[in-house]
């Protein structure tokens, strides 16, 4: 199954690694064919090279769209060379084969991430390039495919170990990651046309994703994991920098993302917040006169699950932070940015990972949100939903004070990241209690009333924090059980969505247990 490398056709925007990989081609005696800017980088350097203008009978024209789409150079990738039909074809025509291909897209990704204008973003869809990878793609059988500088030495390496030929397993590996390479890119085309129509979910029909690092394991030892980028480069935790630490696991990347887009919900230019986030749900979540007054509270709302968390900050971490932050064992700590002090200090705990980014997830940015199912995908808009003080319907007797107001909005942003049911308890900008992930709202009441108790214990505090707290519910009260067991803990006032079929009844029990409630009309489920 060992095929010879005879002629190869470069076609790189891309000219990393062009040179290098060229000189060992030539060496071994393979012919090289190109087109213009890739065949001028190989002449310049002092190799010999033929143009494909020269072999189509054609010169590139039409700014680059027409370069190698001819029988010339197709038939030379697609020909079977143990076909005696094919070859018979390809002395008639005088066509030669070509065994290998090299070739790196127009960037349109990187044209797309830079902001660039649509006309600019079309002109910078490769078709040409496409074309050729899935034609030597398919002819695998004979012929070599090479989409990604990283693979240059790979073939090298394999063209020595077998006297310049190359194995069919070989081939077959790189086929399939030159059809993964196409697929990306007409996803991530499809995509920014979906973004620049602003399509929703169902009308966007396909998803662009590529592999970003492979990781040691899943969300458990024996499952194997990547990590793909979306293309978008966006800021979050899939174009981080990571300055330090251990390695990333999956488990930190999805707690990671679950803490940075919580914070993210508090704009920066509102005053410094903090989340600590463990199994992707806030252990503590606070805004604060200071960062570091910030992560204190978030610290303190349950101090037992933020060990080994972790922080988000929706400002740069500074020194007096990282101080704090450091007295205790943190997994990951993600930021817009960091102190050279704050750097300095984080660099005596060498296996704190520290993230940093040049800005915020927006939390309203339309994106798609894919769930696996059995069969299928699940697709959705991300919820980017939210309410302001205008949205809110006061249906009690009792309206909540703005101090109130203020700790409702609050509790209901970061119950939109808490696992349903979620129940959220908030005094003075800063969660007391946060009841995630339970089956039923009434257990979801309870676990936030027993973290505040506890809380209490760990402050050492004379009363439970969530004496006269703010509850926050994601979903209504479909009975007043829940409702009443938050006004047992020390619920005052209460924001929720409302819509239950018994709305009257939770209504009439907010009232006579003296709460003050308002409806927000948004549920925020998460599971
Ligand atoms: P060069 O720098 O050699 O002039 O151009 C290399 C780029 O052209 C590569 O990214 C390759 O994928 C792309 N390309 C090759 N043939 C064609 C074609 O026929 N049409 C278009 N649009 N692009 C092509």
């Amino acid at each position: 199954d060992l095929s010879p490398v005879r002629r190869a056709l470069l076609s790189v925007s891309d000219k990393t690694g062009l040179i290098e990989l060229g000189q060992a081609l030539a060496a071994r005696g393979v012919e090289l064919l190109s087109t213009g800017g890739t065949a001028k980088a190989l002449r310049d350097a002092g190799l010999t090279v033929r143009d494909v203008a020269e072999v189509t009978g054609f010169p590139e024209m039409m700014d680059g769209r027409v370069k190698t789409l001819h029988p010339m150079v197709h038939g030379g990738l697609l020909a079977l060379r143990d076909n005696a039909d094919h070859v018979a074809a390809m002395e008639q025509h005088g066509i030669a084969g070509i065994d290998l291909l090299v070739v790196n897209l127009y960037p349109f990704e990187a044209t797309v991430a830079k902001g660039a204008d649509y006309d600019d973003c079309i002109e910078n869809i490769d078709i040409g390039g496409p074309a050729m990878i899935r034609a030597a793609s398919k002819n695998h059988a004979f012929v070599n495919v090479v989409v990604d500088v990283a693979d240059y030495d790979a073939l090298l390496a394999e063209m020595a170990a077998n006297d310049g030929q190359t194995s069919y397993a070989f081939r077959q590996r790189l086929a399939q990651t030159a059809y993964a390479r196409t697929a990306a890119y007409d996803a991530a085309v499809s995509n920014w046309m979906a973004d620049q129509l602003a399509l929703e979910a169902p009308r966007r029909r396909a998803f662009a994703g590529e592999l970003k690092q492979t990781l040691r394991y899943g969300e458990n030892s024996h499952q194997q994991a990547a990590f793909y980028t979306d293309g978008s480069n966006r800021p979050g935790v899939a174009t981080a920098r990571q300055l330090q630490g251990k390695e990333l696991s999956y488990n930190n990347i999805n707690d990671t993302d679950a803490a940075f887009e919580l914070v993210a919900e508090f704009a920066p230019e509102n005053g410094p917040a903090c989340a600590i986030i463990k199994h992707a749900n806030p252990c503590g979540v606070a805004l604060g006169a200071t960062l570091s007054e910030a992560y204190q509270k978030a610290f303190d709302c349950d101090r037992t699950s933020a060990f080994g968390g972790i922080v988000a900050l929706n400002q740069p971490l500074d020194a007096e932070t990282a101080g704090k932050i450091v007295e205790i064992f943190t997994e990951v700590v993600i930021a817009p940015g960091a102190s050279d002090e704050a750097i300095a200090i984080f660099a005596t705990k060498k296996n704190l990972r520290l993230l940093l980014t040049d800005g915020l997830p927006d939390p309203r940015q339309p994106i798609v949100a894919m769930k696996q199912v059995a069969g299928g995908l699940l697709v959705q808009d991300k919820d980017v939903g939210h309410v302001d003080l205008t949205d809110l319907k006061v249906v009690t007797r009792k309206a909540p004070t703005e101090a109130q107001m203020a700790d409702l909005l609050f509790a209901w942003k970061v119950g939109k990241h808490v696992k349903s049911n979620a129940i959220v308890y908030v005094k003075d900008g800063a969660t007391v209690g946060v009841g995630a992930g339970q089956m039923s709202r009434l257990d979801s009441a309870n676990v936030a009333a027993a973290k505040a108790q506890r809380m209490a214990t760990e402050l050492g505090l004379p009363e439970s924090p969530a004496k006269g707290c703010a509850v926050a519910s994601d979903a209504f009260f479909p009975f007043a059980d829940g409702l009443l067991e938050a006004a047992a803990a020390g619920g005052a006032c209460v924001i929720q969505p409302g819509g239950s079929m018994r709305d009257d009844e939770v209504i009439k029990a907010a009232d006579e247990a003296g709460l003050a409630m308002v409806f927000t009309g948004m549920r925020h489920f998460r599971h």
